[in-house]
């Protein structure tokens, strides 16, 4: 079911947006070279623990597309990595192409934002060129997401930008409503027909999320961990993020990094 937020809800989604926002521009600034995954991982658990009102979206969460309890509190996907990795004993090496991806909540409602960023001082241009095109694609979606627009014109949107780039497409994950859960309805896919689906209206708040990798849509779940989600050819993949309101004004972005 879909569920509209009141002006008032979206004010009080405002807080947990900007707490993710805060610490993913902060765990952009302090990643480097040599910065272990569990690193990562302990910084947000200790944000979320001095922070009144906060939760993991994400250490007790279980639903039927990971293998138990993912037990972490932010999700590290390094390389052909490109979803729901797990963060684990590893140094970042030189030129390690990373997305974090942060799902809190604070006071009951959640913010859930991605970036993709390589680390060390000499980054394959085709990294960031695949980056770069998440990002554009994140934008646009944005751009979309507007009342009187359909879902088909955020998806397609996003779809035209990856085709542009030359990157394959996966329908499998994509964006999803939030609110006091982190996955509700709609499902906002990264490709669909303009001019179709769900008619966008004030108080609808969703994430939108572009991922692709370079030359495969194919995924697989990585068997020792249960939830990292790799591509099957080995090519690298990014995802970039941001929970929006859609206001009568147009698209408002919550998990803001500014
Ligand atoms: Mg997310």
């Amino acid at each position: 079911m879909i569920e509209l937020k009141t002006p008032q809800e979206i004010e009080e989604m405002k807080p947990a947006g900007r707490f993710v926002g805060e610490i993913l521009k902060e765990l952009k600034a302090m990643t480097k070279v040599g910065t272990n995954l569990l690193e990562i991982d302990e910084y947000v658990h200790k944000k979320i623990v001095d922070r009144k009102g906060a939760e993991s979206c994400y250490v007790d969460y279980a639903p039927d597309f990971g293998t138990g309890p993912f037990a972490h509190y932010i999700c590290t996907s390094v390389n052909d990595a490109v979803l729901h990795g797990v963060p684990y004993d590893y140094n970042l090496k030189d030129g390690d192409l990373i997305s974090l991806d942060l799902a809190v909540s604070v006071n009951g409602w959640v913010g859930d934002s991605a970036i993709s960023f390589v680390v060390g001082k000499d980054p394959d241009p085709s990294d960031l060129r695949l980056i770069k095109c998440t990002e554009e694609a994140l934008a646009a979606g944005i751009d979309a997401a507007r009342p009187g627009n359909r879902l088909g014109d955020v998806s397609s949107t996003i779809g035209d930008i990856a085709r542009e780039y030359g990157y394959p497409i996966n329908l499998e994950f994509g964006g999803h409503g939030v609110g006091h859960i982190m996955h509700g309805d709609p499902h906002v896919a990264n490709d669909g027909k303009a001019g179709h689906g769900y008619r966008l209206r004030p108080g609808l708040v969703i994430a939108i999320e572009p991922w692709f990798l370079k030359s495969t849509d194919e995924i697989y779940q990585d068997q020792k961990d249960g939830w990292t989600l790799r591509s099957s050819d080995g090519s690298r993949g990014a995802h970039s993020e941001h929970t929006i309101a859609i206001t009568e004004d147009g698209p408002q972005i919550l998990t803001v990094r500014d």
